[in-house]
């Protein structure tokens, strides 16, 4: 049976990162760009995530789609909640570390620094794993092929196209600096020291 504390909890949790979002997004105006990659495309991956979370809203606020329930436990959902916590924690931290740095597209902007301190000491792409982390939370608190589907496949897409331009955007942009940054840091989990 659906509960509404699903939905209200799945609501909370991804209220507290488009706040995050917004705020960083207004914090950027004024900003001058040095280089921007794969400008077309990248705005497109960029637009699909957006699409891909329009179904979040049906399931939040109609019953259209609640036929398509996947049959989870409610301890599994549950995990799900504190997923999508922990993924905005991250997601938080990510921003806060990146600030003035971050954009939503490929982009050096005048001015750049490399930042490798918060998250991006351990990993190079912290909020790319925040957001499949609460990608993974939403699968399991939604319960819903829909929402499943449509968060995570454009947020593959977006991860598996984009992350090799970013770090040769990087190279280009910082040399043996990210070279040796890249040596000490995995991708979206820490490297093991050996
Ligand atoms: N891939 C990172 C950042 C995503 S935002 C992450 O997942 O956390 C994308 C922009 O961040 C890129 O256009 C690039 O200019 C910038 N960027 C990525 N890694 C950076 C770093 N370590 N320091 C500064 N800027 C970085």
């Amino acid at each position: 049976m659906y509960k509404a504390q699903f939905k209200l909890a799945l609501a909370a949790l991804l209220l507290g990162d488009a706040g995050v979002r917004l705020y960083y997004q207004k914090g950027r105006r004024g900003f001058k760009r040095a280089v921007v990659k794969h400008e077309r495309r990248e705005k497109f991956l960029y637009y699909l995530v957006g699409l891909g979370l329009i179904p979040i809203f049906f399931y939040l606020f109609t019953s259209w789609i609640d036929i398509f329930r996947l049959p989870l436990p409610p301890k599994v959902r549950w995990l799900g909640a504190w997923l999508i916590f922990a993924g905005d924690l991250l997601f938080i931290w990510s921003h806060k570390a990146l600030g003035r740095n971050w954009s939503p597209i490929l982009e050096i902007r005048k001015g750049h620094s490399l930042v490798t301190d918060g998250p991006y000491r351990f990993i190079r792409h912290p909020m790319y794993a925040a957001i499949l982390l609460i990608g993974i939370g939403v699968s399991f608190l939604s319960a819903n092929w829909i929402v499943t589907l449509s968060y995570m496949l454009p947020v593959i897409c977006l991860y598996l196209i984009r992350v090799s331009d970013e770090e040769r955007m990087m190279i280009e942009k910082f040399g043996d600096e990210y070279r040796e940054y890249m040596r000490r840091t995995g991708r979206l989990t820490p490297k093991l020291r050996t």
